[in-house]
């Protein structure tokens, strides 16, 4: 197969750990017969830089016109004080909404050769852990109409609203349910129904869309503050998990440190194409860039997952999948992830072993 990749390096770490997941997708190029094309192209701080623009529109365009990106990461203590339209994250925001991305998938995974680094109980987490949440990206009350002002009694107020139409959510739910029919046909879908009109609409369509589209898939409701309090007492009862943008930010965040390391974790957003954005979770990581001590895995497992979700390469997915986790099991851990009697190896070292596992 030939495909075209654009790579979004982005600041700090980014170089570093996109020039790794590179090594891994060509060892498995060499493999299976593949031909990775990559294309490299700025956003954030370092476009900042030279184009005084954190997106300049020939990213875009390279984006555009590649059949799926991966990004590093963006930011750095050099443009923390640069305003809003000329913020690093503010080239995020814009390459998202270029691409048409409504989605954004998070699998919270803990490998078993990972446990010790769960702050959780062994015995919660000892057979493993790997939720997937499917957040919607573009909507609800981070993009809702937003007031502020004095009312008649002079009191201040500010508000923000919780919008969703049908739409939105029926193609977040397709989303959700493609992915738990290529698992185990299980969606937990989270909403705060009791409460909530939105709620209630989200709670309704889910169910409608599913039964329609995908009788085989087994709908169920949880609320979100339910929802928070079981991922930390009993997190492997959950896989696919759809929610909406403020609730998939949180418990997002909340999944991903069940895991333990914010450099294990890799993330995709995606929209009506099969063209995604595929990057770590964590960000540029700053205070270690340029030691060759950052853990590569999370941008490495991004990579992987453009091959299953972007390519239908299954099988190279578990390919790197598997190479992975013999490195763990092998003792191979950066820093982030070391314990006493373990084997530390820098991030270059770290895609070495893996590629050799190819
Ligand atoms: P961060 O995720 O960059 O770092 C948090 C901590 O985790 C740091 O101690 C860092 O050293 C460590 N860490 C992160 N990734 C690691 C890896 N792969 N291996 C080992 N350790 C790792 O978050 P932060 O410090 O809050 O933000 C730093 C910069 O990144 C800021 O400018 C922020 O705006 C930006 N950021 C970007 C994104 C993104 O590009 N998607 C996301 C979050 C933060």
């Amino acid at each position: 197969m030939n495909c075209k990749i654009a790579v979004l390096d982005g600041d700090g770490i980014g170089p570093e750990i996109c020039a790794e997941a590179i090594k891994v997708l060509n060892a498995v190029a060499k493999k299976y017969g593949h031909n990775f094309e990559f294309a490299h192209y700025d956003i954030g701080g370092c476009a900042i830089d030279k184009y005084d623009c954190p997106l300049p529109q020939h990213t875009i365009d390279g984006c555009l016109s590649s059949d799926s990106v991966l990004l590093g990461a963006v930011g750095g203590y050099k443009w923390d004080n640069l305003s809003g339209d000329k913020r690093p994250e503010k080239g995020l925001l814009g390459i998202r909404k270029a691409m048409g991305l409504y989605s954004n998938i998070r699998p919270a995974k803990l490998w078993e050769s990972l446990a010790d680094a769960s702050p959780l109980k062994s015995e919660l987490v000892k057979n493993g852990v790997e939720i997937i949440i499917v957040r919607e990206l573009t909507g609800g009350i981070y993009f809702g109409k937003r007031e502020r002002g004095t009312d008649k009694n002079g009191v201040e107020f500010a508000s923000d609203e919780e919008r969703y139409t049908v739409p939105e959510i029926e193609r977040i739910m397709k989303i959700a349910c493609e992915l738990a029919s290529k698992r185990n046909k299980r969606v937990v879908s989270v909403d705060k129904a009791n409460v909530l009109e939105s709620s209630r609409l989200w709670r309704r369509t889910v169910h409608e869309y599913a039964m329609k589209n995908y009788p085989d898939i087994t709908v169920e409701d949880v609320l979100v503050d339910n929802m928070a309090m079981q991922i930390v007492k009993n997190p492997a009862q959950f896989d696919v998990v759809v929610t909406s943008n403020i609730f998939g930010d949180i418990l997002s965040d909340e999944a991903a440190q069940v895991t333990g390391s914010i450099g294990m974790l890799a993330s995709s957003s995606l929209g009506d194409t099969k063209r995604g954005l595929y990057e770590p979770i964590h960000g540029s990581a700053p205070d270690i860039a340029g030691k060759d001590i950052c853990n590569p895995i999370a941008t490495i497992l991004a990579a992987a997952m453009m091959l299953r979700d972007s390519f239908a390469l299954t099988k190279e997915y578990s390919a790197i999948e598997n190479a992975v986790k013999k490195a763990l099991d092998d003792g191979y851990r950066t820093a982030d992830i070391y314990t006493d009697g373990m084997k530390k190896v820098g991030c270059k070292k770290m895609a070495e072993i893996i590629s050799e596992n190819i």
